[in-house]
């Protein structure tokens, strides 16, 4: 590798652990070496090669011709009256994605996004309401959490590890950008990396079969499932791409998952409440009964509003209603507390900034005349 060049420099966020031994050994140095500069970078949250003081002055120069440690820029912050913290992060291209911190008594969760609006489109998510740009890349992906490590302080210096969970649940399908996601995931269990145990570490998909089939080939993490319905015909309106891969095969896969996983012995159902939507009654018999016999834990999401959509939260009582339900067939049910929403971070609240390549409004512009001259 040339040293005395003016080509871009390598972003050593964007390397993965065998990605930045390569790299070492293409610049002549031992695999030890590049350990202690994953650990200098992840753990320790350093941006700047001088600080690596375990690291050779003569490698640190070199370091400094060919490579550089850039995270994300913060674009907003804004924190919750509960703690919530999120952050508008811009990348290189200008655009924006949100990155969202939960306190919690015993933990502290981060939600990472892993693209740039998403394709799949739910019709209950803001996010998938602005359209798609583009995938992450891994430094985008584990910038996010590089980032907020660096915002908390890094737990070797302060004793406190702020960040105890990361959930991929932001913006975007994260089995959609599946390489990445996963190097990412890789990243936040190794121990010279972030360390965090595989079951603090959640990947949650709204069910693309052929990639969660592959996925504990990569990495084993627990597992969240964004189902809002218990069949297909109303699956295909809230989850789109129900279409394609349908709650039965969904199902299969999962089970499969779960049997040759370490580290989801369960796995999270997400259920939004949408009034007059999801929320009858008899839904919740056919969730029971669609999850019979597959371990599972069911989450209860009250729908938050966003702008130019119909949708209401489901009342309080339908709600109580649907979960005594779900328990009286045995289900385990749990009812996520909003959090975040007087900023707008709450779950299905995420935006950034899209630059929309998908033309979504076109479309929804062609498909309302289409309707209006159906009807007329
Ligand atoms: S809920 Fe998830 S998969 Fe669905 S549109 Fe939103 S970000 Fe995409």
């Amino acid at each position: 590798m040339s040293e005395e060049t003016n080509e871009e420099k390598i972003n050593l966020l964007d390397l993965s652990a065998e990605g930045l031994k390569f790299l070492f050994n293409e610049m002549g140095e031992k695999p030890f070496r590049a350990t202690q500069v994953l650990k200098w970078i992840h753990q320790y949250g350093v941006d700047d090669f001088d600080e690596m003081t375990n690291v050779s002055k003569a490698l640190r120069e070199r370091l400094k011709k060919v490579a550089e440690i850039k995270g994300p820029e913060v674009l907003e912050q804004h924190i919750s009256d509960d703690g919530t913290v999120k952050w508008a992060l811009r990348l290189n291209c200008g655009q924006a994605i949100e990155t969202v911190f939960i306190p919690e008594k015993n933990r502290g969760t981060l939600c990472v996004s892993s693209q740039i609006g998403c394709v799949v489109d739910c019709s209950f998510c803001s996010t998938g309401a602005q359209g798609f740009n583009r995938n992450l890349s891994l430094a985008e992906i584990i910038g996010q959490v590089w980032f907020a490590m660096r915002y908390f302080g890094s737990a070797k210096v302060t004793g406190e590890r702020k960040i105890s969970n990361v959930v991929m649940m932001g913006m975007g399908e994260p089995l959609l950008n599946f390489k990445p996601v996963t190097q990412a995931m890789a990243l936040l269990l190794d121990d010279n990396a972030y360390g965090l145990s595989k079951r603090r570490v959640t990947l949650s998909t709204s069910g693309i079969i052929p990639a969660l089939d592959q996925l504990l080939d990569h990495v084993d993490v627990a597992l969240a499932l964004s189902l809002h319905a218990p069949n297909d015909e109303l699956r295909d309106i809230l989850v789109p791409v129900n279409k394609k891969y349908p709650i039965k095969d969904l199902l299969h896969s999962v089970q499969n998952y779960l049997d040759k996983s370490a580290a989801a012995k369960k796995v999270t159902v997400e259920y939004v409440m949408i009034d007059g939507v999801n929320d009858d009654i008899k839904y919740a018999r056919q969730l029971a009964k669609i999850l019979k016999g597959i371990p599972n834990k069911i989450n209860l999401i009250p729908f938050n509003p966003f702008p130019n959509n119909d949708y209401r939260t489901s009342r309080e009582e339908t709600m109580r209603r649907f979960e005594n339900e779900l328990q009286s067939h045995g289900m385990i049910v749990t009812r996520r507390k909003t959090r975040g929403d007087d900023i707008d971070a709450a779950c299905g609240q995420l935006v950034g900034q899209v630059n929309d390549r998908t033309r979504k409004e076109e479309r929804k512009y062609k498909k309302s005349i289409k309707i209006q001259e159906i009807s007329t």
